[in-house]
């Protein structure tokens, strides 16, 4: 029998429920049990293909192509798992669903509504993915605050499931801030209290809360929660501010929340292990030593944009004991003062990330250009590696105002263009080359040696390619294409042997990075800026 549990959050959006969804699957799993997790969002868009990083943040892609809430990738960080698609749930894909059933006399007839049809559709959906992996425990997370208009047909399909799963399979827990008031270093727990009571006008009673505050809560506040909040004062918890998120299972395991759970749903596993996440953790907090990275990106105001590529970066800090100190730099300043790319030289290593497009472009191009003539270790990741492409053809093949037709149509050389099934795309922010697809690597190249693998799978997401009919200027004049997908139609990595360490990617190696197996790509660029800031020879990753 599957178990449910919900958590909702309270007080504010950004509490932290991600990471508490995660921490918690992280404390079923060292116990041996099996979970999964769907994320419920409260927003009308069916998916987060079409929506702006600076709205809500990166777009998390799936194996199967799901574009989806970044929060799917703190599960999969977390938890090694490889999700779907299904395992986000927004409004616009529920009413999708249930208008299209209605369309198709579905209902025979019956006047469509919020309680049963959009709350049954939502419970559906629960439990499928539940069925789907066989997993022991469901986790959903239903996203935004309670109390927004929006949430309340997941919060009340939630409700319902207490009656139809039974009080044993299902549990509540509540995440809320408690704030400390500067002037009188006071923990404050109105802003918690009224949350929990917006969540029982609902219908729903917390089995446990989670105050999330900067310092572990004292004892008062602690039974202050308990009291107002109808519950025994050993199922209050609190995720206080760690150096590294993925210390949040350890801490609350140890204030006895994985055994309390584990009792509260009749899971029968005295036993934890926690060795290996442990030691990953380790690698994490007691660097060695440091670097300075700078992502220039067009969205650097939110680092939630580029949150996998960040935590890929750090992954592979922790795999060479290395803290990976990362400044966001807007790419428009090296348009506005080129003189400015200057201050690339304070870094260890620069990184082109993901974007869309034209602006802060020829920003990202400079900064390429700086990193290739002053030996920068340099990794680009999808638009990264088109306009690193871009950048060596005007600059190297001389071919004058080379460019994308994603930025400049009108370009005489389109060394990245459209993929030609992208041009009969009605909407133009469909990507044609979206999820796992199978990469080609060529031996004796830097991506081959740090894969140590002739073929490998990773996710995808563009609708630019470079163009075919460049690559022979380009590899004349010593860019090496050293992957191409399955059909060899596409290129999916280049780099520069001369180069200390230059590489680029058309894959996107982040959305499968884990903090004990990092992605290989990343791994190799912070080693190399490691090792070329204290003065080693250029890895070779064999
Ligand atoms: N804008 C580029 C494209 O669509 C790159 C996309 C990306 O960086 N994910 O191909």
């Amino acid at each position: 029998m599957t178990k449910y549990i919900f958590v909702t959050g309270g007080v504010l959006s950004s509490v932290g429920k991600g990471i508490l969804t995660s921490s918690l699957g992280k404390m079923l799993q060292v116990r041996g049990l099996k979970p999964t997790v769907v994320k419920n969002d409260p927003y009308v868009n069916v998916d987060a293909g079409t929506m702006n990083p600076y709205m809500h943040g990166e777009t998390f892609v799936t194996d199967d192509g799901g574009e989806t809430d970044l929060d799917l990738g703190w599960y999969e960080r977390f938890l090694d798992l490889s999700l779907k698609r299904d395992n986000s749930v927004t409004t616009g894909a529920i009413y999708k669903s249930v208008i299209e059933k209605e369309r198709n006399g579905d209902y025979a007839g019956r006047c469509v509504q919020i309680v049963p049809h959009i709350t049954n559709e939502i419970k559906n959906r629960i439990k499928n993915a539940g069925t789907a992996v066989n997993a022991d425990v469901v986790l959903i997370e239903v996203g935004g605050t309670v109390g927004d208009i929006e949430g309340l047909p997941f919060l009340e399909a939630i409700r319902q499931m207490r009656m139809e799963e039974g009080y044993e399979n299902t549990l509540y827990i509540h995440v809320a801030l408690v704030p400390i008031l500067d002037v009188t270093q006071e923990m404050k727990t109105k802003p918690l209290q009224h949350s929990v009571n917006e969540l029982r006008r609902i219908g729903i009673q917390p089995d446990i809360i989670v105050a999330r505050s900067t310092n572990m809560i004292d004892t008062e506040t602690l039974q202050k929660i308990a009291l107002f909040g109808t519950i025994p004062e050993n199922a209050v918890f609190c995720a206080y501010n760690v150096e590294s998120v993925y210390q949040v299972p350890l801490i609350l395991d140890k204030q006895g929340m994985g055994d309390f759970v584990c009792q509260r749903l009749g899971f029968n596993c005295p036993n934890r292990d926690y060795r290996e996440w442990q030691s990953f953790v380790d690698a994490t907090i007691n660097p060695l030593y440091e670097v300075k990275i700078a992502l220039v990106g067009k969205y650097s105001g939110l680092t939630d944009c580029y949150v996998s590529m960040s935590e890929s970066l750090k992954h592979g800090g922790a795999a060479c004991r290395t803290k990976v100190n990362i400044t966001y730099i807007e790419a428009e300043k090296f348009e506005k003062n080129p003189a400015s790319v200057n201050e690339l030289a304070n870094f260890d290593g620069i990184f082109i990330p993901y974007g869309f497009g034209s602006r802060g472009t020829e920003g990202k191009i400079t900064a390429i250009k700086y990193a290739r003539e002053n030996n920068k270790p340099f990794l680009g990741i999808c638009y990264g590696l088109q306009l690193a492409t871009i950048e060596f053809a005007r600059n190297v093949c001389n071919l004058k105002d080379a460019n994308s037709t994603e930025i400049n149509p009108k370009t005489p050389y389109p060394v990245v263009d459209i993929i030609p099934q992208q041009k009969d795309k009605e909407h133009k922010d469909v990507k044609t080359c979206i999820g796992t697809h199978k990469i080609q690597l060529q031996s004796n190249t830097i991506i081959y040696n740090l894969y140590q693998q002739e073929e490998i799978m990773e996710r995808h997401r563009h609708r630019f390619e470079i163009n075919p009919d460049y690559i022979e200027i380009l590899s004349k004049n010593g860019l090496v294409f050293s992957g191409k997908s399955a059909s060899s139609t596409r290129i999916e990595a280049i780099e520069l042997p001369d180069k200390y360490f230059y590489l680029a990617t058309q894959f996107h190696g982040e959305f499968k990075s884990r903090l004990g197996n990092p992605s290989p790509a990343f791994k190799g660029f912070i080693q190399a800026c490691k090792d070329k800031k204290i003065d080693k020879p250029k890895p070779t990753f064999t």
